[in-house]
């Protein structure tokens, strides 16, 4: 897609907050436990390689993406780091997999012998073991499906390495803890059938991490708090400041005095009940503002301007306080003045969690990167 460099609508990232966000949460883990970066979608919106530069430079020792064309991307880039897709690849690539040295999570026997059939033995694939305690989504059921799995990998070290088991808590952003401590009993069961720990064993997102500082595990899937997103919204609080990385703004690129009895926007929603300042803000929903979001606000100059009308696909109108100048600028995550829109209200408004709107963000918008030079 093309990017729209001719449009003052910009998306930036700082570089340094998500350093800080990283080193907040190493400091917490066991000494010698490994931070894996979860950088799947395109960084949760914020780029992909740049990313993973920032966070290897932070003190991340891997990655984990949710597809295999990620994983090549970030080998294309020049990263040696461990990789781990979290998702399903289809067996048919385990050859492709195992000459990247790319690790892959696997949730059942069949899967491991489609890929005996096409491994050759010069490098092993790693493995990583899925146990599904009650996510419902991939992984082994229980300890009878898991064994021969086990027992499998053993048989096959030539062409299979059995790198890691982890599990993937459903719950763990909620401040009710029952079911997350259902999904740890089960886990434990299912470990006590493990006859020797992998090298990696892991449960904890980011939410597990902040929230249960549960000792299971030598490794952390770390995803939306090194982005400075708290996993919970605004539910929970996070136990260090999370620093936001990603601010969106634009400029007003039109602007006018609508009179008293005017409409703005699709289905005419919006009528002005008195001769009021509306300006256009050249973002929309195909670059991945919600469309319903109008009543919502942006900052103009520090002070909160209501979206008036619904969101169009490019564009959208705000009421303004006052006559503003063409070229003002519009923050529609961020701060300005001593005025702040977190992604987190963005999501609330739009009745979603902010993972979707930092990764619902198109390619049209540009990323510019602040303090992406290491001090
Ligand atoms: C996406 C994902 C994560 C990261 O979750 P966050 O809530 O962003 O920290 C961790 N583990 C698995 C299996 C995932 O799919």
């Amino acid at each position: 897609m093309n990017a729209g460099t001719h449009r003052p609508t910009i998306i930036e990232v700082d570089a340094q907050a998500i350093r800080e966000n990283i080193h907040h949460e190493i400091k917490r883990l066991h000494q010698g436990n490994d931070l894996f970066a979860v950088i799947k979608a395109n960084g949760y919106g914020h780029g992909l390689i740049e990313v993973a530069h920032f966070v290897v430079e932070a003190g991340a020792t891997g990655f984990c993406v949710a597809i295999l064309d990620e994983a090549l991307e970030l080998r294309s880039a020049g990263f040696s780091q461990p990789i781990l897709i979290l998702g399903i690849v289809e067996p048919q690539y385990a050859q492709l997999l195992a000459d990247n040295k790319i690790s892959v999570a696997v949730g059942s026997l069949a899967w491991l012998e489609e890929a005996t059939k096409v491994l050759q033995s010069d490098q092993p694939l790693r493995v990583h073991l899925a146990l599904d305690t009650g996510m419902g989504r991939i992984g082994f059921q229980d300890r009878d499906e898991l064994k021969p799995a086990i027992d499998y990998l053993q048989a096959h070290s030539e062409q299979l390495l059995f790198e890691g088991i982890f599990t993937h808590f459903s719950t763990a952003d909620e401040l009710d803890d029952r079911y997350f401590k259902l999904q740890l009993s089960r886990f434990n069961e299912f470990m006590s059938v493990v006859p020797k720990r992998p090298r990696y064993v892991h449960v904890a997102n980011s939410a597990t991490s902040l929230w249960h500082q549960v000792c299971e595990g030598n490794m952390i899937r770390f995803g939306i708090a090194l982005y400075g997103l708290n996993p919970s919204g605004e539910a929970i609080p996070s136990p260090y400041v999370l620093k936001p990385a990603m601010a969106v703004s634009s400029e007003l690129v039109f602007t006018k005095r609508l009179k008293k009895g005017r409409s703005v926007g699709y289905g005419a929603t919006y009528t002005a009940q008195e001769d009021e300042w509306i300006g256009t803000v050249p973002i929309g929903y195909a670059d991945g503002y919600p469309r319903n979001l109008q009543g919502f606000h942006v900052l103009v100059d520090g002070q909160f301007c209501e979206i008036v009308g619904r969101v169009c696909m490019d564009q959208l109108m705000i009421r303004l306080p006052r006559e503003y100048a063409v070229g003002s600028k519009v923050v529609l995550v961020g701060k300005s003045g001593d005025q702040e829109i977190k992604m987190e209200e963005v999501a609330e408004a739009a009745h979603t969690i902010s993972y979707e709107i930092v990764c619902g963000f198109s390619a049209r918008i540009p990323r510019i990167y602040l303090h992406n030079q290491k001090s």
